[in-house]
């Protein structure tokens, strides 16, 4: 007798047969393959979603193996770009996922309806800013995270109905927020937040119902403080407020 590859999440009673033939129906966009990404993709991946789309432009590089979990020295060697080195890893992990990369730069037009889920993977926040706009104008849910120092963030946006990233952070104070570029990154807190949104993506996908929006999740992966703050959907947001 062959044993299924999802026999132990078979047997996570939420997940289940029923969870996994959602996995293989799903159709997922995964916005950046670095730290993030790497961690969203692979977990993904390996849950036997259906198809993962994948967006990114850059090449790996060697400051990115300490939190990027999937990419060799070879891969810098070779010069290789993130999408060619990440789908030849991911699909070695599991040749029944669909990979289709698209290498470019962020784009509102990769916001469609052929998707049922939104990963924000990016690392730039105007670029945050405007998948949370594309995102809430498709009334498409998606998950917001990001991650610096020893901290992360992660929340899931279901509809239009719920608090948006312009909520959370209002757009003119994004400059108070830590970039990893300049303050470093704990590869620990990349690993949490990563899978804290692949956990989302995938009760999501099981279990849409079952997904309370609105929540905030603050790591701080030094001092071990884990956090649910809930996001008020603010009535005079540029994007979700009531006014639109
Ligand atoms: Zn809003």
């Amino acid at each position: 007798m062959v044993t299924s590859r999802y026999d132990r999440q078979l047997k996570i009673e939420q997940i289940g047969p029923r969870g996994q033939k959602k996995f293989g129906e799903s159709s997922v966009l995964v916005i950046g393959v670095g730290g993030l990404g790497s961690f969203v993709a692979s977990e993904l991946v390996k849950a036997g979603i259906g198809t993962i789309t994948l967006v990114d432009f850059d090449k790996v590089e060697l400051t990115n193996l300490h939190r990027q979990n999937l990419y060799t020295e070879s891969d810098v060697n070779e010069g290789l770009e993130k999408l060619t080195a990440m789908k030849n890893h991911l699909q070695a992990a599991n040749s029944n996922v669909k990979i289709i990369v698209k290498s470019q730069k962020y784009s509102s037009d990769l916001i469609t309806d052929k998707y049922n889920l939104v990963i924000d993977c990016t690392d730039n926040f105007p670029i945050k800013y405007q998948i949370n706009q594309d995102c809430f104008d498709h009334n498409m849910p998606h998950i917001f995270a990001t991650c610096a120092g020893n901290q992360g963030q992660v929340m899931f946006m279901k509809s239009q109905k719920d608090a948006c990233l312009e909520c959370l952070y209002p757009h003119q104070n994004i400059a108070k927020l830590g970039l990893s570029a300049n303050i470093g990154t704990n590869p620990m807190i990349v690993a949490i937040t990563g899978s804290l949104e692949a956990s989302m993506a995938l009760k999501f996908l099981t279990r849409p119902e079952t997904v309370k929006p609105g929540n905030l999740m603050v790591i701080d992966n030094w001092n071990f403080d884990f956090r649910k703050i809930h996001v008020k959907k603010q009535a005079n947001c540029p994007i979700c407020g009531g006014n639109n």
